[in-house]
């Protein structure tokens, strides 16, 4: 067996792959092999070899060396987005190459400064015929040193080709701005992979294997071209179905959306700050801090034969699944009811249905069919580039194992964890997480995952501390590590020495002694230290938040997220039910007040049932109010439901993401039609959110014709910083604190006074301890934040002064930055000893 020799080819520091800041060459959907963090700007050839592809872009470069070993080169992490910028090519595809000869040159500057990363991963992509058998990482390396050693595979060991049978072949026009390169055929693969049909790419008579990187990119596919999806095999069907689906949705890279933006890159996100040893960074899931032993929760695939027992059979059993699953949905009580109805409506989702009866109808088995038809439907959620949409792709999966779980008799994995259990884990399902023990689990840490995701909703209700998004430095944590679950803090200390564990447990302690006592008296009211009520509400979203609202003392609700109670369904609610529900909630708070938002749809949070034409910027199309304006149908429907509920006033409207006079008066103009209809004569409140720049700077105008204003803190943040609340390049930027975003609270709250409109606060701040003094300083009375948080929210308000608390804020709003205002306010509470 002969040893071939790759040598760098560039000088810098050699890392595994797990180091390269991108799930794709991380996760090694294109291969295994080394990255290199360069310090020249000059990409040589790692052995003497032939050129077989090179990205039009000049980023990214494939050879075929010695024993028809093929390797990519990819300079740098998105840099495909900078359009040949920055790069010179020295060589063209077919020209042979010498170990050490120059390749590519760049301009390391320049792409210091528009690349989210350099690491230029060195990949082996036929996997099946070489593997890795010696790599040098962690160290520096120069040119023409040697980087990794590669052996052919025996050919006996390598995969054979199982393609047989009647070839499937589809067209279909390549949807992605930047046509074939390195991620979408890595993504191509990865779907590929979920079937037992071989499957190819073909353009213009040439064909690539769809598991095959480099074939891939040989094909030269660009945007708009018209290329072939081809499967043979037992799935051919479904496979290409999936991969056409993939395709057509353009994996998150639209044209249109480069053609706005071709050349030009976002500046980098500010710098991650680098932890110590020993500590790995996340992202806030559910807030809390906790001490434990951290074990790991791993998951097999449930098998399933390919082939059924006849359509018939196959439909039969397949139905009885759903309905079994649907049954146990339905009759399960407790944590987790929005997302119960969330999972029922997918089995009631016809194109699933469809996609499973086809499959089932061309001789699979139903359990083969139904995972089919989830995975085509979860890569396509997952690449269509919105993240609230790709976490849906969770509940899809989840919904998998449930109904195969049901057709094969397996037993969902039992969850019984030692008590102290912090979860580990790679992703975690909805499903699992309601089967927790809060007895025995204490929080969360998962490696995937997003923070707005159901997991991540049902984490925070069942008060667990949670931390997602970790990556796979999560995967070196052993099972049994003594873990300190930071989520607040975004950090998982692993293994941390004895003083720090002493700290830490002192830390938690206190923690826990502050919330008991906040819990003791969470009834109690809310009063400044010199005697100035402050109202504090809950936001809630189920009938579950309110009860645990009450549990923790909240006041009444000043936000209930109307769009939350109608998730994933396919028909919008009518009045009986919307009634039902608002009316259940209002009992629940026993004739507490209940700010009820008209439907917040669009932008960030899509409603199936309302169908909104793609638009280039969500954020700013149509979303809110205008979505409400444009369909009157769907306004007098809620309106009709708010008002059903009894006694008459327990319910106010709050109008979302207002920016004009015109559009309160639309608003108002209906229900009062509506209260004249129904013989209402009591008197029914109409209040605006404070979302936009413009309702900040025009309050006192707004509040001439709205009953109150609350502030949604997470909107006019993004508005004010202009920084999308969904991006994470963008994420660490995003403060509501930033002085910019309190001198538009300032001025709502001027503007409101001036016609005695009470104004509150509904977003994040409200949840905030350290934004608490602020906002009482700057005139706010009502706090809406979340259920677990109100007692806290009260017992701070109580150890107030607002005198004091508006000379912080007059301070804070000259601050020169976020972080300075935290510091502040950190040190004025000190000083008040709180
Ligand atoms: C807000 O924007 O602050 C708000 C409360 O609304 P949502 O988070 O639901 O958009
Ligand atoms: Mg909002």
């Amino acid at each position: 067996m002969t040893a071939i020799l790759l040598t760098a080819p560039l000088q810098g520091w050699a890392n595994a792959l797990d180091e390269v800041p991108d799930a794709v060459f991380a996760g090694r959907m294109l291969g295994d092999g080394v990255a290199i963090d360069p310090t020249g700007g000059t990409l040589h050839a790692p052995c003497d070899g032939e050129v077989l592809t090179l990205h039009a872009g000049g980023h990214a470069i494939t050879l075929r060396g010695e024993g028809g070993v093929e390797l990519l080169m990819h300079v740098g992490i998105d840099t495909v987005q900078l359009g040949g910028r920055d790069f010179t090519a020295r060589v063209g595809v077919g020209d042979r190459v010498e170990r050490g000869q120059p390749l590519i040159d760049f301009d390391l500057d320049a792409l210091v400064r528009a690349a989210p990363s350099l690491m230029t991963p060195l990949i082996v992509t036929n996997a099946d015929a070489f593997r890795i058998v010696r790599r040098e990482t962690d160290r520096v390396v120069g040119i023409g040193q040697l980087l990794m050693t590669v052996e052919p595979i025996a050919a006996t060991m390598a995969a054979p080709s199982s393609a047989e049978g009647e070839r499937i072949v589809r067209q279909v026009r390549v949807a992605m701005a930047h046509g074939l390169h390195a991620r979408p055929a890595a993504k191509i693969g990865e779907v590929a992979r979920g079937f037992v049909a071989t499957s190819w790419l073909g353009r213009d008579g040439a064909e690539a294997r769809t598991t095959g990187a480099v074939g891939l990119l040989g094909l030269g596919v660009r945007f708009g071209d018209t290329i072939d999806v081809i499967a043979s095999g037992p799935d051919a069907r479904e496979a290409v179905a999936a991969l056409v689906t993939l395709i057509e949705s353009g994996m998150g890279e639209r044209a249109r959306e480069a053609a706005t933006s071709p050349v030009v890159t976002p500046p980098p996100p500010p710098p991650a700050v680098a932890l110590p040893e020993g500590q790995l960074a996340g992202t806030l899931a559910a807030p809390g801090y906790t001490i434990g032993t951290g074990r790991w929760l791993r998951v097999a695939d449930i098998a399933v034969p390919v082939d059924g027992q006849g359509a018939a059979i196959e439909a039969a059993r397949l139905d009885s699944a759903l309905s079994a699953v649907r049954e146990t949905l339905a009759t399960t009580t407790g944590e987790g009811a929005a997302i119960r109805a969330a999972h029922i409506a997918f089995l009631d989702d016809a194109d699933l249905r469809d996609a499973a009866n086809g499959a089932i109808g061309d001789g699979r088995d139903a359990g083969h069919a139904w995972r089919a038809a989830t995975r085509a439907q979860a890569a396509t959620l997952r690449n269509l580039g919105d993240a609230r949409l790709a976490e849906r792709a969770d509940d899809l999966l989840d919904l998998e194992r449930q109904v195969l779980g049901e057709l094969t008799g397996t037993e969902a994995e039992a969850m019984t964890f030692p008590a102290g259990t912090i979860l580990l884990a790679d992703d975690l399902l909805p499903s699992q997480v309601m089967a927790i023990d809060p007895a025995s689990v204490i929080g969360l840490a998962v490696e995937r995952g997003g923070p707005t995701s159901h997991v991540a909703i049902l984490a925070a209700t069942m008060g667990l501390p949670a931390l997602v998004a970790i990556g796979t430095p999560l995967g070196k944590v052993a099972d049994g590590a003594t873990l300190i679950l930071d989520a607040d803090g975004g950090v998982l200390h692993v293994d941390p020495d004895a003083a720090t564990l002493a700290e830490a447990r002192a830390h938690a302690d206190r923690r826990t002694a502050d919330r008991d006592a906040a819990l003791a008296c969470a009834t109690e009211a809310c009063v400044t230290l010199d005697g100035v009520r402050i109202e504090a509400f809950a936001n809630l979203g189920s009938i579950e938040d309110a009860k645990a609202a009450m549990a923790n003392g909240a006041e009444g609700s000043g936000l209930l997220r109307t769009e939350f109670l109608f998730l994933d369904r396919d028909s919008a609610p009518d009045v009986a039910e919307q009634a039902a529900l608002y009316g259940a909630i209002a009992a629940e708070l026993d004739g507490r007040p209940l700010i009820v938002r008209l439907l917040d749809i669009g932008g960030d949070k899509p409603a199936p049932y309302l169908p909104i034409a793609p638009e280039e910027n969500p954020a700013l199309g149509l979303r809110g109010i205008r979505v409400a304006l444009a369909m009157p149908d769907i306004l007098e429907t809620q309106l009709r439901g708010i008002l059903s509920v009894r006694p008459v006033g327990q319910c106010r409207i709050m109008i979302p993401m207002v920016a004009s006079v015109a559009e309160i008066a639309a608003v108002r103009a209906v229900v009062d039609r509506l209260r004249a209809e129904l013989g209402i004569t009591d008197r029914v409140e109409v209040g605006i959110m404070v979302e936009t720049p413009a309702a900040a700077v025009t309050a006192a105008t707004l509040a001439a014709h709205a009953d109150f204003l609350s502030i949604g803190t997470n909107d006019l943040t993004q508005y004010a910083l202009a920084m999308d609340r969904g991006n994470p390049a963008v994420a660490s930027g995003i403060d509501g604190l930033h002085p910019a975003v309190l001198q538009l609270i300032a001025h709502t709250t001027d503007g409101a006074a001036r016609h005695r409109r009470w104004v509150g606060v509904c977003g994040g701040l409200a949840s905030d301890r350290l934004a608490i003094p602020l906002l009482v300083g700057l005139g706010i009375t009502e706090l809406s934040a979340s259920p677990r948080f109100v007692p806290e929210l009260k017992a701070l308000v109580r150890r107030l002064d607002t005198h004091r608390c508006r000379l912080l804020a007059v301070r804070a709003l000259a601050a020169a930055s976020p972080a300075e205002v935290r510091i502040m306010v950190r040190e004025f509470l000190q000083e008040q000893g709180v």
